[in-house]
């Protein structure tokens, strides 16, 4: 029987990927099998993520594959469903068989890093994308390119004006990064659209403190915010992001912000299968010990990066960085292979060599070893370094032929466009919104989950409220059915919740469920006759479009 223990890595972020490959330098083979489980086959290097939106470099420049990171790893892509401490076991999801799959462990590393949590924020999840993967990158993108062809068309000065507003949440390194990349970005294309030479753009970045960049010295914060409002950045200080609309931001101090653009890179929560954990956390974070063990499972169970509240030797608590989380990962494959041969555990002490933010254009910001850096210098060196960390040389090749191109051409305007395989979504209106106007097409259905809305009829330059209609009623089958355009408005009376279903879903849903079409067809029947309100006893109570 095999000797050799079982280590299992979950995440393959900069803890995870770290993690291995140093295991891999330390053990030998017949120590010990490493395996890692991640959603993705590939890393992601996070710190060059926003120079994707402008397309200064190229997508896939900015990942390596895990399997040429760790080639001694055996990478298992899936979701991590279940973590059993107590019986040593990891649930991943199914893959194209519809069965999970149980890894056992000897010793396992947690390092799942952290997700953008919008709980408790009106809309924001339907409305606000957040910032933090590749997809995201990737989707900003397609978005900003989509509203800039849509205003360009668009002769509705106030949809063109929402069009060209964009409105970044959090004024970390991550938020102002993205606002600096989204700002340049849009500034420097708008040329290439015809309508659009004239139009005004508006980018806000929403920090909730007194100053952004709250990780840097003030002279260098400064510096930046400086820098962000002389390009065209509107900052707005010691407020938050805190619902969205399809149609606007709203802030806690009761400003909205009209706009088509949400990107938030705040706040921050443990991802939801650690939130099952019965272990002690801090925040929702696992809190570790200062050689990252997690209590009460110490000699079994190590965590590390954005997922972990972790204090260095000295008591100081440990900022989520990646400069952290690579030092974090030698501190705990040293400690898993001195668990294995039987040694002592070594403690966490890095203390940050310093900090390092872009603002794109030929400037940055830079706090190292004490000294403070900004400007033209700054933004050399944060391109040395970030190109001298990222793992490989091809990568190292492929992004500094990108950023030479760059600086020759201007950026590539292409979208690529991903079909969604379902529209089907949640949407979130406030109390005045309208859903949709009399003589718009039909292009979805809707169902109330939450509120309730007014159907008006507008006849002469006359407004009359047909109906009002509450959680359970649907609205919007008419014109989808009958392909003709909205024969009412809807207007949110309250705060609402609403599914809608996208008419090529609902044209699938009714073309195959023979009952959901009947119901529809029925609803829509009723409603050409009466177009009055419907009895209490009907589902729905409202001719509705
Ligand atoms: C836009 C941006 C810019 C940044 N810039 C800098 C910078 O300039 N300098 C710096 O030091 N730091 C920077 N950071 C922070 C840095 O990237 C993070 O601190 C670092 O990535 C943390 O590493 P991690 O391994 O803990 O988490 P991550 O790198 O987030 O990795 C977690 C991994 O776990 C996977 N995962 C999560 N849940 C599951 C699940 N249930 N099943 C399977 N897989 C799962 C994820 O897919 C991911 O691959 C930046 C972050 C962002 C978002």
């Amino acid at each position: 029987m095999s000797t050799r223990k079982q280590i299992v890595i979950l995440g393959g972020g900069f803890a995870g990927v770290y993690t291995a490959r140093c295991l891999e330098r330390i053990l030998r083979p017949d120590e010990a099998d490493i395996c890692l489980v991640n959603r993705e086959n590939y890393w992601v290097y996070q710190p060059m993520l926003p120079e994707v939106i402008s397309g200064s470099i190229g997508l896939t420049d900015v990942v390596s594959p895990i399997r040429r990171l760790c080639p001694r790893t055996h990478l298992v892509m899936r979701e991590v469903e279940e973590v059993d401490l107590k019986n040593k076991l990891v649930t991943v999801s199914p893959g194209f068989r519809p069965r999970q799959k149980k890894i056992p462990f000897d010793y396992l590393v947690i390092a799942l890093g952290e997700v953008t949590n919008f709980y408790g924020m009106p809309g924001m999840l339907e409305n606000a994308m957040p910032f933090r993967t590749l997809a995201d990158a990737m989707a900003l993108r397609n978005h900003v390119i989509h509203v800039l062809e849509e205003a360009d068309v668009e002769e509705d000065a106030d949809l063109r004006r929402k069009l060209l507003t964009f409105v970044v949440g959090g004024g970390g390194f991550s938020g102002v990064e993205v606002i600096a990349e989204l700002n340049n970005f849009v500034r420097s294309v708008k040329k290439h659209y015809i309508r659009l030479r004239n139009q005004d753009v508006r980018s806000v970045l929403v920090h909730s403190r007194g100053r952004i960049l709250p990780e840097m010295a003030d002279p260098l914060a400064l510096f930046a915010q400086k820098i962000l409002k002389k390009r065209g950045v509107e900052i707005i200080l010691n407020d938050r992001l805190v619902a969205a609309t399809s149609e606007k931001a709203i802030l806690k101090s009761g400003l909205e912000i009209p706009c088509k653009t949400i990107i938030s890179t705040v706040p921050s929560a443990g991802p939801t299968v650690l939130a099952k954990l019965d272990c002690p956390k801090e925040k929702g974070k696992l809190l570790v010990t200062s050689s990252l063990q997690l209590q009460s499972f110490e000699g079994q169970v190590w965590a590390l990066g954005d997922c972990a509240a972790i204090k260095t030797v000295s008591g100081k608590s440990v900022p989520t960085t990646a400069q952290h989380a690579t030092r974090e990962a030698t501190t705990c494959a040293t400690n898993i292979a001195a668990a294995i041969r039987g040694g002592k555990q070594s403690l966490f002490a890095f203390e940050g060599l310093g900090t390092l933010g872009s603002l794109g254009h030929g400037s940055a910001v830079a706090q190292i070893f004490g000294m403070k850096i900004s400007g033209l210098f700054a933004w050399f060196l944060w391109r040395c370094i970030y190109l001298a960390k990222i793992p490989g040389i091809k990568p190292k090749v492929r992004i500094s032929m990108d950023w030479f191109v760059h600086l020759l051409f201007p950026p590539d305007l292409a979208q690529t466009r991903v079909e969604q395989e379902s529209g089907i979504k949640n949407q979130h209106f406030e109390p005045g919104d309208i859903i949709f106007h009399q003589g718009d097409l039909g292009d979805s259905v809707y169902v109330i989950q939450q509120g309730e809305c007014d159907v008006i009829k507008e006849e002469n330059g006359a407004q009359r409220t047909l109906a009002t209609l509450q959680a359970g009623a649907y609205f919007g089958e008419m014109a989808l059915l009958s392909d003709k355009t909205r024969n009412a408005t809807i207007q949110a009376r309250t705060a609402m919740e609403v599914l809608l279903i996208p008419k090529g879903d609902f044209d699938t849903l009714r073309k195959s469920v023979p009952a959901f079409a009947e119901v529809f067809h029925e609803l829509a029947r009723r409603r050409a006759v009466a177009h009055a309100p419907l009895t209490s006893e009907e589902k729905s109570p409202a001719p509705q479009d």
